[in-house]
Parts: structure tokens; C-alpha cells; sequence
């Protein structure tokens, strides 16, 4: 039969809003300003309310695709995200080559795109006859490590942790190693192994995009601009950040009102991403910290957790039980005049793009990274699982927009180092010099991202290799 000569694009976003929506946003990109129609596959396993409604609210030319429910009971109940993640993109496999097979008889598919746990499924891409290539949603300092993990896996002795010296990637800032990714902190584990794997995989990729800019790494972003054989061409094509987003449910606008009524710059944002807890013990600090700071403040509140690396509610972005029953005795109506608790989830940019918003206590989830620094806000940073340690490195000593708190032997960062670091942030010397420095890179994003900048460029190369018929291998 005939089919539209329309370029389609297959993506596959493995779990997590953090990877599904810059995702979309690419989507949006390619069917917004170049044409294309696609089709965006998630995991049967992430279908929470969050994702459906945000899946129903893209445009009608991009057609969500629900991948069949994929069992991992064998696996250990205590195995990660991460180990998850790469089991069930490796099981949808044969479910995927059927789809991307039957997507071929409807369109003139061009390529298909997975992001970076999903690698393995560049194998259906090859048994449908097509290109794979990867998205990257977080950093180039992630990409870089990924990419030399397999050599490094081979010299590597002990733990990262137990490195006397910072791991010093190409361009990058040097990594102390324990903040590290966190699925390579033990190389016992099923994730650590993983992780190696899909550096390895990442090289069958045609091309890898990703979610960042050179300013905010410009050395790195010098050396994998440069061409270098045996790996694909890195395009940085951010920063991408959420854009008409219909998640924000009731709940939302309460927050933006109470905004509406604070001085400007005056509000610390505390947020930690969508799937990020802290442990009741840890939760407390952070109240008692934001209390003595005497500052505004807007904090997403999560119930808390015992899983220590934060990540419990990766899942799922509701919160199973009414957050604010763990908060300490007396406290929402202690910091009432100034400040405001919501559960779960709030239209974040809109929160960084309110005009008294003037910090973010932010988890260093990269998308969030992103979403601040487009909209000038500084950060403190307070990290948790995935990347999030590395990010806060990076963010600190080598893009100088976040200040640091400094975690106790056991982890707990304590109320005393959160009132210095709110007040150094909102009225100290240290709080001026990187909000001057997330102000001027607020300019370049913006540079970068206008209609003909230089992240228009990056992603009009790759679709030119797509629309001259480089994502199909046997003429489609
Ligand atoms: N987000 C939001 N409201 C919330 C929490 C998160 O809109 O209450 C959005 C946020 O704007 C960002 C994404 O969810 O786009 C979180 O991605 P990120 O990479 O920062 O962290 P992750 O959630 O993957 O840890």
C-alpha cells in the first residue's frame, strides 16, 4: 500500500518522568519544526496517573504506544531501578522489533531513538531494519563516564569509593569517588554491570543526542564534539525542557497564588524531583534547617522512606500516604506566615519561572537542572540517587551555580548545615555569586536555544541525516 512520505520517528523512553519528558519534548521538536510524525513506547511498568496524563497531552501526531506488561519476578526483589530497567528493555526485544516492523507498514519510519538504559533494544531496530541511535537526557559529564566506563571497568581494583583520587574524565571536573553514579558505587552488583554494558552498547548508535549545551560543560562539550573513531557523534541539543505541560494538577495553582503574594527573589523552592524521599530522620532536618533559616519557602513534601538512597518512589510520582503527618510537631503552623508545604506533585516551571522564586533546594536531577538554570534560578544542591552526586560536582566546581551541603559520615546532612547554606544562598556573598553566574548562563541558554541557535543547528543535522534516509538500513 502507499504511506505518507512523512519522516516518523520511533522512541522508546525507558522509566521515569525524567526520561520520558525530554523525550517528548524532542518529539514535540521534530513534528513542531521539521515535519515529522511520531511514535513515543513506554514501559507497561511506569503507567502511573502522572505518565498517562502527560502521554494524553501531547500533540495528536505523536502516538504513545504502551508496551506489553513484562513479568521480573525472577528477579531478586531487592534488584535496582537501573537492573530493572535494562531486564525489561532487554525482555520487550521481540515486542518491539513486532511494533517498529508494524510501524514500517504505516510509515516511512526514518529511525528509532532509545534513551540510555533502553541500548539493548537497538537490536530490534536492527531486526526491523532500521538505525538505532541514542538519547541521552542527562549531561555530557555522564555521557563521558558511560563511555570510558568499560576501559575504566578493566583497571578498576577497587570501588569507586575507596579511589584515593578523583576520577578525572576528559573536560570534566574531577569526580571524587563517592559521588559517582550511583549504580557504580559497588561492582558486586547486577546495576554496575549493567551500567558497563550499555557503555559498550551506546557505540552501535548512528548518533547520540543529548540534553545539554556547551556552556554548561564547555570543555567536555569540546571534546566530544570532536569526531574520534569507534565512537558515534555526540550532537548536544539542549538544554530541552518541559514545555505546555498539563500534568500540573489541583493542588498547582494553590502554589503559584501563594507566590503571587511573596517579594520578589524571597523563595526557596525545595523540591526533590519525581521520585525522590528522604528518611524521616532526614525529613526533620530539613524542617528544623528551613524553620531556623528565617526564609520563605516553597517545599514539595514526599513521605519518607527507609530505602537510604531516596530513590523508594522512582516508580511511582504519588505519594502512597499523606506526606505532611511526618512532618515535625507544630511546624506547618510555626512557619505559616512564610512558608507553604504541598504534597507530591507542583507545576515546577511555572514555580521557576515565578518572579519571587529566588533558590531551589534541588536534588540535581538533570531535567530540573536544566528547567533552573533556563530560568536563572540558583541552586543548593542536594543529591540523591542515579547521577544526581556527579551533577552536584559539576554544578558547584565546574558551572559555579549551587552551592554545596556537606553530608555527615552517615550521609544525614544536619538542620545547622541547611540554616548556613538557605541563608547563604537568599542574603550571603557566596548566595550572589552564583546566582550572577546562573543569570549569565539563563542568557546562553537562551542564545542557544532561539529559533537558528546553535541546539537548532545540532538536532537540523540529525534530521537531515534522518530525512536523506540514514536512520533505515534497507531503503523503507
Ligand atoms: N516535576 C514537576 N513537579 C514536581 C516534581 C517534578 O513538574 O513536583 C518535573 C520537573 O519539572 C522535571 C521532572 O519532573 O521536569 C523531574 O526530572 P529530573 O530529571 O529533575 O529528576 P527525576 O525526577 O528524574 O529524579
Amino acid at each position: 500500500g502507499t504511506k505518507p512520505a512523512t519522516p516518523h520517528i520511533a522512541m522508546l523512553a525507558t522509566p521515569g518522568m525524567g526520561h520520558l519528558i525530554p523525550m517528548a519534548e524532542l518529539a514535540k521538536l521534530l513534528v513542531t519544526k521539521h515535519g515529522f510524525t511520531a511514535t513515543l513506547m513506554t514501559f507497561a511498568s511506569t503507567a502511573s496517573k502522572t505518565q498517562q496524563a502527560f502521554l494524553s497531552s501531547l500533540p495528536s501526531s505523536i502516538s504513545a504506544l504502551s508496551l506489553p506488561a513484562v513479568s521480573l519476578s525472577d528477579l531478586p526483589p531487592d534488584s535496582e531501578i537501573e537492573t530493572l530497567m535494562s531486564v525489561e528493555a532487554v525482555r520487550l526485544i521481540p515486542d518491539i522489533t513486532s511494533a517498529l516492523k508494524e510501524l514500517k507498514t504505516r510509515h516511512t519510519v526514518v529511525g528509532f531513538v532509545a534513551d540510555l538504559f533502553g541500548a539493548d533494544t537497538f537490536d530490534a531496530a536492527h531486526d526491523a531494519g532500521l538505525r538505532p541511535y541514542l538519547f541521552f537526557p542527562t549531561n555530557l559529564l555522564t555521557l563521558s563516564l558511560l563511555l570510558h566506563l568499560p576501559e575504566i571497568d578493566v583497571n578498576l581494583t577497587c570501588d569507586f569509593k575507596e579511589l584515593e583520587e578523583p576520577v578525572k574524565l576528559p573536560g570534566c571536573v574531577p569526580l571524587p569517588g563517592t559521588e559517582i553514579l550511583a549504580p557504580l558505587q559497588d561492582q558486586s552488583k547486577e546495576c554496575y554491570k549493567w551500567m558497563v554494558h550499555h557503555g559498550k552498547k551506546y557505540c552501535e548508535a548512528e548518533a547520540i543526542l543529548v540534553n545539554s549545551f556547551d556552556e554548561i560543560e564547555p570543555d567536555a562539550a569540546k571534546i566530544l564534539r570532536q569526531h574520534e573513531p569507534g565512537r558515534p557523534p555526540v550532537y548536544p541539543i539542549g538544554p530541552l525542557i518541559q514545555t505546555g505541560s498539563t500534568v500540573d494538577k489541583a493542588g498547582g495553582s494553590e502554589c503559584l497564588d501563594w507566590l503571587d503574594k511573596q517579594p520578589a527573589n524571597s523563595v526557596l523552592y525545595v523540591s526533590f524531583g519525581s521520585g525522590g524521599t528522604l528518611t524521616k530522620e532526614q525529613m526533620d532536618e530539613l524542617a528544623y534547617g528551613l524553620e531556623s533559616s528565617g526564609q520563605r519557602f516553597l517545599w514539595v513534601v514526599r513521605s519518607p522512606s527507609n530505602a537510604g538512597d531516596g530513590s523508594s518512589n522512582y516508580y511511582d510520582a504519588e505519594s502512597k500516604k499523606d506526606p505532611f503527618t511526618f512532618l515535625p510537631e507544630g511546624f506547618r503552623e510555626r512557619t505559616k506566615e512564610r512558608g507553604m508545604v504541598v504534597s507530591s506533585w507542583v507545576p515546577q516551571i511555572k514555580v521557576l519561572a515565578h518572579e519571587t522564586t529566588g533558590g531551589y533546594v534541588c536534588h540535581c536531577g538533570w531535567n530540573s537542572t536544566l528547567e533552573t538554570v533556563v530560568h536563572g534560578v540558583p541552586i543548593i544542591a542536594w543529591p540523591l540517587f542515579a547521577e544526581q552526586k556527579q551533577n552536584a560536582v559539576m554544578l558547584s566546581e565546574g558551572a559555579g551555580i549551587a552551592l554545596r551541603l556537606e553530608r555527615r559520615g552517615d550521609g544525614v546532612v544536619e538542620r545547622e548545615e541547611i540554616e548556613r547554606k538557605v541563608r547563604a544562598l537568599m542574603e550571603g556573598e557566596e548566595g550572589k555569586r552564583v546566582r550572577r553566574k546562573v543569570a549569565e548562563l539563563k542568557e546562553t541558554a537562551a542564545e542557544w536555544m532561539k529559533e537558528g541557535g546553535a541546539a537548532c543547528q545540532s538536532l537540523s543535522e540529525v534530521v537531515a541525516m534522518w530525512k536523506k534516509g540514514g536512520g533505515c538500513c534497507n531503503g523503507c
